[in-house]
């Protein structure tokens, strides 16, 4: 079955979209692609929930409205890519997708000089720094943890838990690769809005537009160590998102939550 989409507003940030859906379905997934042999997932959205799995999606069911938060897109996906979205139902079974939908058209002037801005310094990222980190996510579309969640108060109901490694949820801890550099090592004090910076402290400079958080744990495949993320501060070029500055604390080995993580990585 194939849907319409289409855009029906876009500033800088964000994109609203009209969107055809099937009478029932349980969630939607967006896709963008530049060319049919090269499609990439972009986000996932749980029918009735608020926000989506990376941030970029909510849904207003009344109006048919999709809005797309560009700042936590790909920078290719946002002024190149093409957009389709796929509904699934609750045993993740397409039921249907979506027409093919450009949300900025690419002779659209007013943002090229931003795009390449965000081009060329992604690009210096990429080759020149290269160090390739992985973001660990808990996926929130797992089962709820039958030995510490309350389904009444929606909540954990003790802060460790073995059965889930404290998280909540049973199963499915996304790991996400990223580009970036360490702008700061810890041997030297740094200042931010929350004062000096202590010795276990690093800065990460991304282009990477993932949804990074207070707490979620970042590794670096270079030096082998992992990162609880402390603070995170987003640079911007006329509104548009361009680089994030992930300041993070250094995490000892034996930590649990850590040694869940080295498990999945090798
Ligand atoms: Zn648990």
């Amino acid at each position: 079955m194939s849907y319409n989409i289409s855009v029906l507003s876009y500033t800088y940030t964000v994109a609203k979209m009209l969107i055809d859906t099937p009478d029932e379905f349980s969630k939607i997934v967006l896709y963008s692609t530049y060319n049919d042999d090269n499609i990439i997932y972009i986000d996932e959205l749980i029918y009735g929930n608020e926000s989506s799995k990376l941030k970029s999606l909510s849904f207003d069911d009344a109006n048919k409205i999709l809005k797309i938060d560009t700042n936590y897109i790909d920078v290719h996906s946002i002024f190149y890519g093409s957009f389709f979205v796929l509904f699934l139902d609750s045993d993740g079974v397409e039921i249907g997708r979506t027409n093919y939908v450009q949300v900025r058209p690419a002779e659209n002037t007013k943002f090229s000089g931003a795009v390449k801005k965000l081009e060329h310094d992604f690009s210096i990222v990429v080759r020149t720094s290269g160090t390739t980190m992985i973001l660990f996510v808990v996926d929130k579309s797992s089962t709820h943890c039958p030995d510490c969640w309350d389904f009444e108060l929606e909540q954990r109901t003790k802060t460790v838990c073995s059965t889930c490694d404290s998280t909540g949820y049973l199963s499915g801890i996304d790991m996400i690769k990223f580009k970036a550099r360490r702008i700061k090592t810890k041997r030297s004090s740094i200042h931010t809005e929350s004062g000096i910076l202590d010795d276990d402290t690093v800065v990460y400079q991304t282009y990477s537009r993932l949804p990074f958080q207070k707490e979620h744990a970042i590794y670096d495949t270079t030096t082998g160590e992992f990162f609880l993320i402390k603070q995170t501060n987003i640079a911007s070029i006329g509104g548009i998102r361009t680089s994030t500055n992930i300041i993070a604390e250094k995490q000892p080995e034996d930590d649990g939550m850590i040694k869940k993580y080295s498990r999945l990585i090798v």
